[in-house]
């Protein structure tokens, strides 16, 4: 950031993990994120050129934690910001000079990438910055251009690092963007310069906009030269506490390995998350808090641990990441009780629903079946909560698939049962009101109906 700076940019603090003043989205899942009204328009900047850690939560990756390399659900992104002010002349050099003059990442293992017709992003990189043509890849829309429905969007060019064929995953056609862990990407370059409308016309913009994203931890892997974002100081530290906890050890199996990783993880993202304010809950914000509390409380059991541990983990975490967030310290206490409270509720019918599961699979396979039902994997949820998608990922293990939609149905009907019951409780309080008032008017010896009504009349 202070190289950022040294550029003219406002270093700003990491915004709240919750979006404000944004029900769109559940979390803040890139450094862009707080400051969507400046480009759209909605809000003047204070300053135009801004620089930011952001701590960021993208639950799409949850699967990917421990499989990949380089995916966390919690993660800090660092990131340089132009509201109307420069744009890809010097971000797209600034970029370069980062990476390769001030973190000193060799220049012939680094890649880039840019939009397919982006030929201004091309001439900078290859003619002033002087990457070579064949070390610029053209990618597609999936990948190099940022859009979300109507409004300020653009291309995209990324940096990569290639970290040797050795990390490949040895397909003739592995290259930049390929999903394995040889080419890590660490920097995303968004050059919002678009205005999408309803109809889907894109016209340029007037005032133009610089976003990017870099991964701070994947870029501390590379500099670390270590094999994975989990092999860093930063999450290292983590799983060699938890691995302590129980007399284990990282890096002599690789279920063991992958347990500590997803731990780590997922309570970085729930002690970060409380901290901000979230609270496990059935639904929304919520509902993730409680599945990545699930989730990791369940990859304890896979290492053979029964008592409490997550909220020892949370604590590991406050200790080493509270210097950077202080909040984390503040709020330690009550992060804590939460966590533990939460762990031990799901404790006391893990193993009941557990068996019940089991009990459900052995069932499907001797049946010869490979399904469990919606209303049984919904069962699982409301009666001892097991997240739908803890059932489905118990089930792969064993080969077997879950019916979602079944599971989506059987959920609806409750709901809806739900929704019934309490219209006729809000019914049945409002025609207590409204006789309780009609009594006071007309008098308590007058009247009758208030006392047969409760009798049962409703
Ligand atoms: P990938 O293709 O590897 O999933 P991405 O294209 O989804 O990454 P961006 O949305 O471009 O990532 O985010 C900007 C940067 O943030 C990335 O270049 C990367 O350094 C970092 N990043 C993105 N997702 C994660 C994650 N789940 N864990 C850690 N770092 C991440
Ligand atoms: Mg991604
Ligand atoms: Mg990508
Ligand atoms: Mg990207």
């Amino acid at each position: 950031m202070r190289f950022f700076e040294s550029k003219g940019h406002k270093i700003l603090p990491s915004a709240s993990l919750i979006p404000v003043n944004d029900p769109s989205i559940l979390w803040t899942a890139a450094g862009m994120v707080p400051f969507k009204p400046f480009f759209t328009g909605a809000a003047k900047p204070e300053y135009t050129r801004v620089t930011t850690c952001q701590k960021c939560i993208r639950t799409p990756d949850i699967e990917s934690v421990g499989r990949t390399a380089r995916h966390h659900t919690f993660f800090e992104m660092l990131g340089n910001f132009s509201f109307g002010d420069y744009f890809k002349e010097s971000a797209i050099p600034w970029a370069w000079e980062f990476v390769t003059g001030h973190l000193k990442l060799p220049a012939d293992k680094l890649w880039v990438t840019i939009y397919l017709d982006d030929d201004e992003a091309f001439d900078i990189w290859h003619k002033v910055v002087g990457v070579p043509a064949d070390r610029i890849v053209r990618l597609d829309k999936d990948t190099n251009f940022w859009e979300i429905g109507v409004g300020p969007c653009g291309p995209c060019s990324e940096i990569y690092v290639d970290l040797g064929p050795e990390r490949g995953c040895g397909s003739p056609g592995c290259g930049v963007g390929c999903d394995c862990d040889r080419y890590l990407e660490i920097w995303n370059l968004v050059f919002i310069q678009f205005f999408k409308d309803e109809e889907g016309n894109y016209s340029p913009l007037a005032s133009k906009g610089i976003d990017t994203g870099f991964g701070l931890e994947r870029v501390a892997s590379v500099l670390q030269g270590v094999p994975s974002n989990f092999d860093t100081d930063l999450l290292r530290e983590i799983m060699d506490f938890t691995a302590g906890l129980f007399g284990l050890k990282y890096g002599l199996e690789e279920k063991i390995d992958v347990a500590l990783k997803v731990i780590a993880d997922h309570c970085r993202a729930i002690t970060f998350a409380i901290t901000d304010g979230a609270l496990p809950s059935n639904e929304g914000r919520g509902y993730v808090i409680r599945r990545l509390l699930r989730r990791a409380v369940r990859f304890g059991r896979l290492l053979g641990i029964q008592d409490l541990f997550l909220y020892k983990v949370a604590g590991a975490v406050v200790r080493q990441m509270s210097k950077a967030y202080p909040e984390l310290a503040q709020r330690q206490d009550h992060v804590l009780r939460v966590i533990r409270t939460e762990e031990e509720r799901f404790g006391e019918t893990l193993s009941q629903g557990t068996e019940m599961l089991n009990r459900l699979m052995d069932e499907a396979k001797s049946g010869g079946s490979t399904i469990i039902s919606g209303a049984e994997a919904f069962k699982l949820y409301d009666t001892y909560g097991f997240p739908l998608e803890l059932t489905r990922e118990m089930a792969e293990e064993q080969g077997l698939s879950v019916d979602t939609g079944g599971f989506a149905g059987a959920m609806e009907n409750q709901r809806r049962r739900a929704r019934n019951a309490r219209q006729e409780t809000e019914y049945i309080s409002e025609r207590n009101t409204l006789f309780k008032e009609m009594r006071e008017e007309i008098g308590e010896s007058n009247f009758v109906g208030y006392d047969t009504l409760e009798a049962g009349a409703i």
